[in-house]
């Protein structure tokens, strides 16, 4: 059977020119980055090129790149090491209610440290509006974090204006951009931003390597206690083939960046367009212009999310209903109920995000197969009442 990946928001398949620069750090190349040998230099100084890539990308300087195993250890470090560091100017986070699980969860733990933290709602397109952010910062105000663009409805959130707010008021800004990064261009210092994380897989990288961009003169801890790796801020030996993957994928990603988006916009209408014409009841979530070209969000009335995808695998479709970290549970994702859906309607979402490797044939096959699947399961569902 054929299969179709439209799941690209949970991860992405590595580039094969990233597995071809990461495989000589398996094998030849397997120096310990901090030796002082030939083989530990070698090591060194690929770490070196990459993360002089990586900052370049972003318009940062090489000593303000950190590398972590992912998009939920940048974030974590982002949030706790900042306030744990800072904990003497304040005690108050301001976030959003549609943030990534990594970021809502730490901050949670930091609740139950005594930490004050304000989840600034979000507008039904899932934008947080810069006005209600200022209004949240008080004298204690020490971070304000918030997502560049959501994983599971797309919107891309106004965070020029927030890190210009944060800035004013000298009060640190941390943006979640791993849906963004390598997908749109991204500059430091044009957006205000203080803390960025980032995660590999996202962009035809490898898993379990990541980045935490941190200005400099930022106030942060490690996470990890023990070596000096990273300039004292994330102690352990250095996933030195990951890393160099890592690097690969921003060459790659800086030249394919402009085209695959063009790409992904002419796959989104089409989808977009098929689906509305193929099937009544049924409505997008997230913003209808300020959003990643790469993810539709759709609401389809009456029956379930879980079913949809159920089904749609049995044809070799792989969708998501919302993040790949809210499946499974029973609960409607919290960016669904954020946007004011009820949740019988949020229960109904379906999500395809599309990438590199997305063809206009497979765009076409599921809208021959999604449109018999919503037939057959409203017919089952008593909710549905044709007129
Ligand atoms: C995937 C994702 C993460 C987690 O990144 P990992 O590298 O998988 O830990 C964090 N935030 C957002 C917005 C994501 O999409």
């Amino acid at each position: 059977m054929k299969r179709i990946y439209l799941d690209y928001a949970a991860t992405t398949p590595m580039h094969k020119d990233v597995l071809e620069a990461m495989q000589p750090y398996f094998t030849d190349k397997f120096g310990n980055p901090s030796s002082i040998h030939s083989f530990g230099r070698e090591a060194k100084s690929a770490i070196d090129k990459s993360r002089d890539l990586i900052a370049n990308f972003i318009g940062a300087k090489s000593d303000e790149i950190l590398f972590t195993s992912g998009g939920t250890e940048s974030d974590n470090q982002a949030i706790k090491e900042v306030v744990f560091t800072n904990s003497q100017r304040g005690n108050h986070i301001i976030t959003t209610t549609i943030e990534h699980h990594a970021v809502l969860e730490t901050c949670h733990l930091l609740k139950n440290l005594g930490y004050k933290i304000t989840y600034v709602p979000v507008d039904k397109f899932g934008l947080v509006n810069p006005d209600e952010i200022k209004s949240a910062i008080t004298d204690k105000t020490i971070l304000i974090s918030v997502m560049h663009a959501n994983n599971e409805i797309g919107s891309l959130e106004p965070i020029t204006e927030i890190g210009k707010i944060a800035k004013e008021r000298g009060i640190l800004f941390h943006t979640d951009a791993v849906q963004t990064f390598g997908a749109i261009p991204i500059n430091v210092d044009e957006l205000n931003i203080d803390m960025l994380s980032a995660s590999a897989h996202k962009l035809y990288g490898p898993k379990g390597i990541g980045i935490l961009y941190v200005r400099k003169g930022t106030r942060i801890g490690s996470l990890l206690h023990g070596g000096s790796q990273e300039r004292r801020k994330r102690a352990g030996t250095e996933n030195v083939a990951g890393i160099v993957g890592f690097g690969k994928a921003v060459e790659i990603a800086k030249i394919d960046m402009e085209k695959d988006d063009l790409k992904l916009k002419i796959l989104n209408d089409r989808l977009k367009n098929g689906i509305s014409s193929r099937i009544d009841d049924i409505f997008y979530n997230g913003h209808p212009e300020k959003r990643l070209p790469k993810n539709i969000s759709v609401c389809i009335k009456y029956i379930e999310g879980e079913s949809m995808l159920l089904n749609l695998d049995m044809k070799g479709i792989a969708a998501s209903t919302g993040s790949a970290c809210s499946s499974g549970s029973l609960e409607p994702s919290h960016v669904m109920l954020a946007i004011g859906l009820p949740h019988e309607l949020a229960h109904g979402s379906l999500r395809f995000t599309m990438g590199k490797y997305t063809t206009e044939q497979d765009i076409d096959y599921v809208l021959e197969i999604l449109p018999p699947i919503v037939e057959k399961l409203r017919s089952m569902s008593p909710l549905y009442k044709k007129e």
